[in-house]
C-alpha cells in the first residue's frame, strides 16, 4: 500500500494546523509549523481561497493524515462509518478513535500515531492479555490495552508516558500508569474529539 515519504511538517503546513505526527518534537520550539505557518512550496506565501469543493477536500485530507491513513484505508472506514446508524461524521472519527495505533498514542505509550503503527507492528501491546499486531484493530468497551513483559523496558515507552502528562489521557479510556495498561471504560463522544473537525466537511464530499 502506498505510504507518504516526504516530511511530514510540509503536511501540517498544508493543512493550516498543526497535526501533531512528529512526537516531542511537535510540542518544541522546533515544531516547523510554529516557525513556517505557510503551505509549503514556491507559492506557499500566498494562500489563496479555496472553492467549496476545495474546503471539503482539505478537511478530508487533514483529518486523513492526522490519522496517518491512507485514501484507500480512509474511505474504507467511511463507507463503514456510513452503514452504521447514527450520524456519519461522528461514527466516523470514533472508528478512527477506535483503531490500536491510536489508542496507544491516546492512552500515552508513543508519542505519535505513527510511532503507535510501528510499535503496534512490532508485537510490544497485548490486547485483553493476547499479541495484537494489527495497527487497524478496532477496540471495544471493557477492553485492555497494556505493553508486553518483554516490552516494558524500552525506554521511549517510559519517557512517552512522562510526556502525555502534559497532554492528558481522554476520559473514555483509563490509564494504569504503573502497570502500563489502559482500559477503554467507553467509546468517544463527539464532545470528546477536541480537535477542530469538521466531519460534515467530509460526509458532504463522500456524498457527491
Ligand atoms: Fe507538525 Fe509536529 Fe512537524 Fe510541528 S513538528 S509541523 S506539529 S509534525
Amino acid at each position: 500500500m502506498s505510504r507518504y515519504r516526504g516530511s511530514v511538517c510540509r503536511l501540517c503546513r498544508r493543512e493550516n494546523m498543526k497535526l501533531f505526527l512528529k512526537g516531542d518534537r511537535c510540542y518544541s520550539d522546533k515544531c516547523a509549523f510554529d516557525r513556517r505557518s505557510y503551505a509549503p512550496g514556491q507559492h506557499g506565501q500566498r494562500r489563496g481561497k479555496y472553492s467549496d469543493y476545495g474546503i471539503q477536500l482539505r478537511e478530508k485530507q487533514k483529518v486523513k493524515r492526522m490519522y496517518c491513513l491512507s485514501e484507500k484505508q480512509f474511505r474504507l472506514i467511511f463507507s463503514v462509518a456510513d452503514r452504521q446508524k447514527g450520524m456519519t461524521g461522528t461514527n466516523l472519527l470514533v472508528l478512527l478513535e477506535r483503531r490500536l495505533d491510536n489508542i496507544v498514542y491516546r492512552l500515552g505509550f508513543v508519542n505519535s500515531r505513527t510511532q503507535g503503527r510501528h510499535f503496534v507492528r512490532h508485537n510490544h501491546f497485548l490486547v485483553n492479555g493476547k499479541k495484537v499486531n494489527i495497527p487497524s484493530y478496532a477496540v471495544k468497551v471493557g477492553d485492555t490495552v497494556e505493553v508486553r513483559e518483554k516490552s516494558k523496558k524500552i525506554q521511549i515507552l517510559d519517557e512517552s508516558l512522562e510526556a502525555v502528562a502534559g497532554r492528558g489521557v481522554p476520559l473514555w479510556l483509563e490509564m494504569e500508569k504503573e502497570n502500563k495498561k489502559g482500559t477503554i471504560k467507553n467509546f468517544p463522544v463527539r464532545e470528546d474529539i477536541t480537535v477542530p473537525i469538521q466531519e460534515q466537511l467530509i460526509v458532504e464530499l463522500y456524498s457527491k
